[in-house]
């Protein structure tokens, strides 16, 4: 579970057109990343893939059901911003359940929940505490924990550590690594750093003007890039 394919995915704003028909096929368990200037798409198209947004045509597909034939809560999919978007008002605890308790999940199972990704994220030590007093990374933390307590079909990643300063931002890479190969679950992680790109994904997604440039492994587009634009973005001589 979490094979997720985009058959020509278009999408406009009025008279501006941001996705021109995207092709794609994301394996279980891969870790995908969506890389690309500022502004060539990447969020957007993770808002179609999400269901947050409805493409103008073309159709996304999770496990073979169409996502905006499948209601919100059971999509399986769980995201995780770049600005946290914790509750400020409720404790980290809080902040973890929430999502479960409205789900009616049973209150045994949200303990162990929470304690798992808690454990997992070594987040347990302030559980009590609001997000106001913890730091950057602690908040990530949170936030990565609230999509793991779902125990989603997907993680969608919308530049998660890009709020982090430089040394933090490389330790957090780390741990997403780690917990990728642990959870096996797919992940679609989107940045505008290559040198994240390349250090995180199975495979790396290049955008550029809502068009794909080009797919494959890190070493794939390092050794092969299929064009000037590739090369200079992910930094091998052309
Ligand atoms: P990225 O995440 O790669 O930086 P985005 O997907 O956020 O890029 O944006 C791609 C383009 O679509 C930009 O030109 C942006 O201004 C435009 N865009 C995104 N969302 C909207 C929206 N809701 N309304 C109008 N234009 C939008
Ligand atoms: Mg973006």
């Amino acid at each position: 579970m979490g094979r997720i394919t985009l058959d020509k995915v278009t999408k406009s704003f009025g008279s501006v057109h941001v996705l021109h028909g995207i092709d794609l096929d994301i394996q279980d368990g891969e870790f995908v990343v969506f890389v690309g200037p500022s502004g060539c798409g990447k969020s957007t198209l993770l808002r179609q893939i999400a269901g947050l947004d409805k493409p103008n045509s073309g159709e996304i597909a999770i496990d073979g059901k169409r996502v905006n034939d499948v209601p919100a809560a059971d999509r399986g999919l769980a995201m995780v911003f770049q600005s946290y978007a914790l509750y400020p008002h409720m404790s980290v605890k809080q902040n973890l359940a929430f999502g479960l308790e409205n789900a009616r999940m049973p209150k045994a199972e949200i303990e162990n929940r929470i304690a798992e990704a808690a454990r997992m994220l070594e987040i347990g030590d302030y559980l009590h505490r609001r997000p106001g007093q913890l730091s950057g990374g602690q908040r990530q933390r949170v936030a990565i924990g609230r999509a793991i307590v779902r125990n989603p079909t997907a993680f969608l990643l919308d530049e998660p550590l890009s709020n982090l300063d430089a040394e933090l931002r490389i330790s957090m890479r780390a741990e997403l690594s780690a917990l990728h190969q642990r959870l096996k679950t797919t992940m679609i992680y989107v940045t505008h750093d290559q040198v994240e790109a390349m250090t995180l994904a199975n495979r790396i997604v290049v955008l550029r003007g809502g068009r794909i440039e080009q797919v494959g492994t890190p070493l794939e587009l390092y050794n092969r890039p299929a064009n000037r634009f590739v090369a200079g973005f992910i930094g091998a001589p052309s």
